[in-house]
Formats: structure tokens, C-alpha cells, sequence
């Protein structure tokens, strides 16, 4: 993995560490990209894996796993309110 993706990684672990990672990215987006993130993360024809791809492309690194988290509620974006 190339280093700026571990230093990205990094910037988003520790604004995130009291959010979830989705959201972090989502408030970090124009408002175009944050509705197109919102609607992929909707849209249950793609996949986390497809997400987590497709971000890390535009050099946002986020997991798999993270992005079904949140998808399925169970990240702090739902649990906490
Ligand atoms: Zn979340």
C-alpha cells in the first residue's frame, strides 16, 4: 500500500475516532460527491466492496467492512442518537 494511502488512512482515523468513517468522509465531500456517496451507499446494487474501491480510486480509504457497518445501522452514526 502506498504511503499516502497510510497517511490518509491515518487523517481519517483520528478525526473519526468518535464517529463512524462513512459519516467523517461524507462531511469531508462537496455536496455534489456527498450526495452520490449517499445514494451509492443506498443503492444496494453495488456492493461495500464496490464503494470501499471506488473511494480508494479518488484516494479516500475506507474498508469494506466499514462501509457495511454503517449501511446496516450499526455504526455510532445510529447507535449513538
Ligand atoms: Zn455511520
Amino acid at each position: 500500500m502506498p504511503l499516502s494511502d497510510d497517511l490518509e488512512k491515518l487523517q481519517f482515523a483520528r478525526s473519526s475516532r468518535r464517529s463512524c468513517l462513512v459519516k467523517t468522509i461524507l462531511e469531508s465531500l462537496d455536496s455534489a460527491d456527498k450526495l452520490a456517496l449517499e445514494n451509492a451507499l443506498n443503492n444496494l446494487n453495488f456492493s461495500g466492496a464496490q464503494i470501499s474501491r471506488i473511494l480508494k480510486e479518488n484516494n479516500i480509504v475506507i474498508g469494506s467492512s466499514t462501509v457495511n457497518k454503517h449501511r446496516k445501522k450499526d455504526c455510532c452514526c445510529h447507535v449513538a442518537q
